[in-house]
């Protein structure tokens, strides 16, 4: 893959060797669009990726004797290309990957040189550096080309190999049904929101869902699927920013820099949102309800704390399901006192 078309042979007679290389050149270009596409899983539409070669044939018996007009199209078909091929990464990656970034800044680099190049290019005279950009071919432009076209294929391998790291961090962590993380994200965040507040309250909320073995046998297993993906989605658009994620079955966890008191308000507010929500139609027909248990210290760990919660849900479901319930802790001390959170049935 050369950036910079073949313009710069010193015959000044163009032959066949121009017109194959540079449409050799225009479809490189090309298929680097089109793989730029691809790898952001958007629709391939060759067509774009062969605009760049056809409008090279149709000009070559028009710019065939005229050496500045062939400079000047083909660094237009290399440049837009290229620009292209950076904005695709930039506007349209599915992930922020590093080396993405670092394509997009060598693919607009090369684009603003091609279209500096096609611009000036037949206006320069010979001289160190200045060769780059005439139409001349030479040994800086050359070394460019050595810099750029190695360089953009160790990003374009990097990019794919990054993708897949991605891709199978995701897979460990995230849970496959509901698409939220799974136990071991949700241990891996609540660590990190832990050592991130030190000493500030760290609240835990425990939510399992009632009755759902019923609902399993009552509906059907792939309609307690589809109550635990409905119950995922309010807990994701309800929680604050924080640790959460499915801890297996029909438990869910978060963990929230917050005191008692907004763990309360919080959930409460899944609860609700979740035994009224009407988006979902499985859920519309079940009306499903969750029980909360939540606990609040400071200077414990993430699993001592989720224990604690735990020994809260076991009192909103004692006490009826459907509520929220808490236990409140001094520091780190042992449980000072159970209270019972009013809930209301839905
Ligand atoms: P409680 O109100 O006391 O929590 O009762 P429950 O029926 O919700 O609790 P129990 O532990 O008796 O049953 C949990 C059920 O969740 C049993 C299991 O089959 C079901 N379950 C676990 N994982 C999944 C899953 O991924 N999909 C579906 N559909 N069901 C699941
Ligand atoms: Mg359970
Ligand atoms: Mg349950």
């Amino acid at each position: 893959m050369a950036f910079i078309g073949l313009q710069n042979f010193s015959s000044p007679e163009p032959n066949r060797a121009i017109l194959i290389g540079n449409a050799l050149v225009a479809i490189s270009m090309g298929l680097l669009y089109c793989g730029c596409r691809v790898f952001n899983g958007r629709p391939l539409e060759p067509f774009r990726g062969l605009i760049g070669l056809v409008a090279w044939l149709t000009a070559w018996p028009f710019v065939e004797s005229i050496f500045s007009q062939r400079l000047a199209l083909m660094a237009a078909i290399s440049g837009s290309y290229l620009a292209l091929s950076a904005w695709e990464l930039l506007k349209h990656a599915p992930q922020r990957l590093m080396s993405q970034r670092a394509a997009v800044v060598v693919f607009f680099t090369a684009a603003i040189f091609c279209a500096l190049r096609g611009l000036v290019g037949p206006f320069l005279n010979a001289g160190p550096w200045i060769d780059v950009l005439a139409s001349r071919w030479s040994s800086e432009l050359a070394l460019l080309n050595m810099f750029y076209v190695p360089t953009s294929a160790v990003l374009l391998l990097s990019m794919a190999k990054e993708r897949l790291e991605y891709e199978s961090r995701q897979a460990a962590l995230l849970d496959p049904l509901t698409l939220i993380p799974n136990r071991r994200a949700f241990f891996l965040d609540a660590e990190k929101l832990a050592s991130r507040y030190g000493d500030a309250p760290l609240s835990c909320l425990v939510f399992d869902l009632d009755n759902f073995k019923q609902i399993n046998d009552a509906h059907g297993h792939p309609t307690g699927d589809a109550v635990l993906q409905t119950f995922a989605r309010v807990l994701a658009e309800q929680l604050p920013v924080c640790a959460f994620g499915r801890l297996g079955g029909e438990e869910f966890a978060a963990i929230i820099q917050a005191e008692a008191a907004e763990a309360q308000r919080v959930g409460e507010q899944v609860r609700v949102v979740f035994a009224q929500d009407r988006l979902d139609e499985v859920q519309s027909r079940i009306h499903a309800t969750v029980s909360v248990g939540h606990a609040t210290a400071t200077g414990i760990s993430p699993q001592e704390l989720l224990s604690r919660a735990d020994a809260a849900l076991y009192q909103a479901k004692a006490r009826g399901r459907n509520r929220v319930a808490s236990l409140e802790h001094e520091g780190s001390g042992s449980v000072r006192r159970l209270h019972r959170d009013p809930g209301f049935q839905t």
